[in-house]
């Protein structure tokens, strides 16, 4: 169930090993699902750029296996954009105060300097934490409005143990000593810090290439993805699933029976789909699962070049739009014309919230005023746009997250043992690529080979750990801000 980067893998996987496969995707048009590639009048851009760059050597093979020669390797230059100022990121100290200018750079300092001094005892929020490491100015400019951008919550209520563990290695000695040293080279491949990462792979024609190129080897083996398939409903019988109905564009319905059935879609809906409907407690456990959606607006613009970076951050307070991608950028290929030009804008929100709803030709005007006035072009100069709406796009770790899941995971595991997750809704983990490539190359092992390894146990790098838990907190790969736990 689902066409993705997940059930994708998983399918290939299978193959290889002469096991039949049948994958079900709801897009009547395209698989690759958020790692998918939009086309749009021949310009080509992602849902949120997407950067191939894993710590598990068997994904980077995979990538290789696939895409060959067509995988590029790209430089990674993305800086935040503030004031009609480019900042280096990661924020390089120097960098900052310079572009800030003498009047705020002072200013930064002596916040700076007071937050050293007098440091907020037992940081519990992001707010805390981040300003006592910076500085209160810096945390405003840098942090705080990008991060409530992004999460649609004030700093004040997450907490602060996501930036003590993301951001700790770039506190201002770091970052003072990367930009003395910007040579130094770390000592082990594990030990690069996440976010000073400068190269990265990437193929031609964007990631859905990678997923496109999957799906017709798929083919050529006789198993074509079924697209226009919305999974509706999930029998089972007795302790095992037995069929997958699913729905076309026409409400025509289709039964899909089988042995073992890998699901990568959202938990949420999974479970909304049993047939019989799971107990109670169950249901409800899926249906607290949230989620953060997404809306990126491709803009094409009638210059040669706008800016270098593959992305920017703009923290600016005043507009909505979060992050720019600049698609040629990553891949030259990915406009048809040079002297062309094609961003992505991207908005964070909740489906259903003012953004998300509104008309697309209203939200193509916002995004060109926006573009204006951070003064990155004028809007006379856009001559096409188109809206993309993603549901779905980041499953929220809410307090209650991990207790949801586990209820969820138990009664699977325990009732319908033929019944698979991977991925990253699959999963409900806010992970990349490779970590659903991994949790699905485990589950098709497992339906292959009966092999033991359980895919809950890949870390956010992607790496196989023996000794995670049920429920226990993957803190070294936590990716996402929590709120600060009600206190007991
Ligand atoms: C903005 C953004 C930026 C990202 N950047 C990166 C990056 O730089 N590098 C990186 O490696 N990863 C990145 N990721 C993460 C990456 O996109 C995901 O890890 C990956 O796509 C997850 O794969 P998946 O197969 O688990 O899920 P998905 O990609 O969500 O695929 C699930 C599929 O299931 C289908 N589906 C859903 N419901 C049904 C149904 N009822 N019936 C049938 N089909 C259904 C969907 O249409 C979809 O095709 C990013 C994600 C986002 C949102």
């Amino acid at each position: 169930m689902g066409a993705g980067p997940a059930g994708l893998t998983a399918a290939y996987e299978l193959l290889k090993r002469d096991v039949p496969v049948t994958v079900l995707e709801k897009d009547p048009k395209q698989v690759g699902g958020l790692a998918r590639t939009v086309e749009h009048n021949g310009y080509r851009f992602d849902i949120g750029g997407h950067r191939f760059f894993s710590k598990n050597e068997e994904v980077e093979d995979l990538w290789t296996e696939i895409l060959g020669d067509e995988m590029l390797n790209r430089g990674r230059l993305s800086r935040i954009y503030y004031r009609g100022r480019f900042f280096a990121y990661p924020i390089q100290a120097f960098n900052a105060l310079w572009n800030l200018g003498p009047l705020e750079a002072a200013l930064c300092l002596a916040s700076y300097l007071r937050a050293r001094l007098r440091p907020v005892k037992n940081p519990r929020s992001l707010e805390e934490w981040v300003r006592n490491q910076f500085g209160w100015r810096l945390y405003s400019i840098f942090f705080k409005t990008y991060t409530e951008k992004v999460w649609g919550i004030s700093t004040k209520e997450l907490s602060a143990d996501w930036a003590a563990q993301r951001i700790k290695s770039l506190d201002l000695w770091v970052v003072i000593r990367s930009a003395l040293l910007p040579n130094r080279k770390p000592r082990r491949r594990g030990e690069v810090v996440t976010t000073l990462i400068d190269r990265f792979r990437y193929p031609r024609l964007g990631p859905g290439q990678m997923w496109e190129r999957v799906a017709e080897i798929s083919a050529g083996k006789g198993h074509p993805v079924l697209l226009g398939r919305a999974v509706s409903r999930i029998e089972h019988v007795d302790g095992a699933v037995t069929a997958v109905v699913t729905t076309g564009a026409g409400g025509e319905a289709e039964r899909h029976e089988g042995t073992d059935f890998i699901s990568s879609i959202p938990i949420r809906e999974l479970v909304a789909r049993l047939e019989p409907p799971a107990p109670a407690a169950v249901r409800q456990a899926a249906e607290r699962l949230g989620y953060r959606d997404f809306i990126s607006i491709a803009l094409m613009i009638d210059r040669p070049s706008v800016f270098p970076d593959n992305w920017i951050y703009i923290h600016d307070p005043n507009v909505r739009v979060g992050r720019i991608q600049n698609f040629k950028n990553w891949s030259p290929d990915m406009v048809p014309d040079p002297s062309k030009t094609c961003l992505g804008l991207e908005y964070f929100c909740f489906e259903g919230d003012g953004l998300w709803t509104m008309p697309d030709a209203d939200m193509i005007e916002l995004a060109k005023k926006e573009l204006a006035q951070l003064g990155i072009c004028e809007a006379g100069e856009v001559f096409d746009g188109v809206v993309v709406r993603q549901p779905k796009a980041y499953p929220v770790y809410d307090d209650s997250y991990q207790a949801n899941v586990g209820v969820v995971r138990e009664y699977i595991a325990s009732e319908l043992p033929n019944l698979h997750l991977a991925g990253r809704n699959g999963m409900h983990k806010y992970n990349n690529q490779d970590h659903s490539m991994m949790t699905a190359l485990l589950v098709a092992r497992r339906i292959a080979t009966g092999s033991l390894l359980d895919p809950w146990k890949v870390n956010a790098d992607a790496v196989y750990h023996e000794d995670i838990k049920v429920g226990e907190r993957d803190l070294a790969g936590r990716q996402v801000p929590e709120r600060i736990p009600a206190k007991a």
